[in-house]
């Protein structure tokens, strides 16, 4: 059975690439069957904090990212990465090291002289503990092997090998008793029964440090993935500029989390041409043997695009409920909400259809809704303004009169007396259309007009036009 993980360091928020991650893992747990745990990597007290926890917590839920069982804290494993630690001292795989700050710093120096990387010269190998100076607390570090390779077996990179002679002895328990990142996360990963390791290619050189500890416990290698990293459009390395931002970022760009979903499976990894897919669809399709080797990247167009898609395609009622929920979490979504009252939440729904033709994300859907729960007189923008010149009062005048003439109020019935006016009038359709517009919402662009009538009712869609006359 598979057992993946997904194992942040809560340092900041979840960001994209973080994001991307999970979903590989999650959907390659789903795919086989298997479980998708979460490891918490708060083992850097420093950098490590309560609330970039709840923030990667909060953002894995928004996308639905779900996992088995409790978060795992690394933390809270320190004894059993110490115990670990002084068992491969007892097995002869590792030992403790008593170098002081200062040879350890003419290492370094003697590495950057001869222009090679810092390396540990082994000096305590091959020594006998009973040379250990009194009273000192030694690091453990492990024996890497001096020859030869090691070898990761990755299901993405294929066969990697580095030479052993780049790899040190390099340190698993700290003298101060805490043990390294490197060392934590194999015995996490070997105690939590982990089969897959799906991370960013920027661990892979860790991957051949933790191959060398997985050796010197006798414990199976995990199977390894290392995806690709997330590029911007242009090629270059992912930065906030291109979108390298925390999950909820997006939420508050309006993204909804099942086209976000989509986005993120198709970076690095793709089913033919299929660009919009379904969760089940996902699930059923994704496999590592598809993840490409070259960086993706990451195009906010397309994001966007599909984005569009997606709310399109949802069915009026669930986008109004989710444009609900996500309200409190869009700029100025706060204003928009607290000026909802039970009348305007009807007008809102009764306009989604013409709303969701023309937003590709919900802060542009609450944006164009605005006009539903603006106080009149309205605030007009500079393009309504300049529409609402002289002879576009005069019609506004023409229109007011045919509509306060008519019994029922409907999109139909307002289009009607809309067609005669410029029938009597002799002026285009959009010469009456677009006053009325920016009349009624203040803008240039808005749902077609008809439904605009309709939706504000017969009361304040004459008032709103009164108000731009007197
Ligand atoms: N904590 C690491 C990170 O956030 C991931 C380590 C791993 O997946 O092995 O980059």
């Amino acid at each position: 059975k598979v057992v993946a993980r997904f194992a942040p360091s809560p340092t900041g928020f979840l960001h994209i690439g973080g994001a991307r991650t999970a979903l590989f893992n999650w959907l390659y747990a789903r795919h086989t069957g298997g479980e998708m745990l979460l490891r918490i990597e708060d083992t850097d007290r420093e950098r490590s904090t309560e609330a970039a926890t709840a923030a990667i917590l909060d953002g894995l839920s928004w996308l639905g990212l779900t996992w088995q069982g409790e978060p795992i804290s690394q933390f809270e494993r320190a004894q059993r990465h110490r115990d670990v630690a002084e068992e491969l001292v007892r097995l002869g795989k590792a030992y403790y090291c008593y170098a002081t700050p200062a040879e350890l710093e003419e290492m370094r120096e003697k590495a950057r002289a001869e222009g090679r990387p810092p390396r540990y010269d082994g000096r305590w190998r091959d020594r006998s503990p009973s040379e250990a100076p009194e009273d000192a607390q030694g690091a453990i570090r492990i024996k890497a092997p001096a020859q030869g390779e090691t070898i990761v077996h990755d299901l993405v990179q294929g066969e990697v090998s580095f030479p052993n002679k780049d790899l040190d002895d390099f340190i698993i328990l700290r003298s101060d008793g805490n043990p390294t990142y490197m060392h934590a996360v194999v015995v996490d990963d070997h105690d939590m029964g982990v089969t897959h390791i799906i991370r960013g290619d920027d661990h892979l050189t860790n991957a051949a440090r933790q191959t060398v500890i997985y050796n010197a416990m006798g414990w199976a290698v995990p199977k390894m993935a290392h995806i690709p990293l997330i590029h911007g459009a242009d090629g270059a390395k992912l930065s906030k500029r291109h979108g390298a931002l925390g999950v909820e970022a997006y939420r508050a760009m309006g993204y909804l989390p099942e086209a976000l979903l989509n986005y993120l499976a198709r970076l690095g990894w793709s089913h033919g041409d299929d660009e919009v897919m379904s969760i089940p669809e996902m699930i059923e399709w994704f496999d590592i043997a598809d993840v490409n080797k070259g960086a993706a990247r990451f195009d906010f167009a397309k994001l966007e695009a599909l984005n569009g898609v997606y709310m399109r395609a949802m069915d009026d009622r669930a986008l109004f409920d989710r444009l609900m929920e996500t309200l409190p979490h869009l700029p100025a979504g706060e204003v928009f909400l607290a000026r909802l009252d039970t009348t305007a939440k009807a007008r809102l729904q009764q306009a989604m259809p013409g709303l969701k033709e023309r937003a590709k994300t919900l802060v542009e859907l609450a944006d164009g809704a605005y006009f539903i729960v603006a106080d009149r007189p309205l605030q007009l923008d500079e393009k309504a303004k300049t529409i609402l010149d002289s002879d576009a009062r005069n019609v506004l005048k023409a229109a007011l009169a045919k509509f306060r003439a008519l019994g029922d109020w409907n999109a139909e019935t307002v289009e009607v007396a809309v067609r005669s006016l410029a029938e009597d009038s002799g002026l285009k359709l959009g010469k009456i259309a677009q006053p009325l517009r920016a009349a009624l919402t203040g803008r240039s662009t808005s749902p077609g007009v008809f439904d605009v009538l309709a939706v504000l009712g017969r009361e304040e869609s004459l008032a709103r036009i009164a108000d731009q006359i007197d």
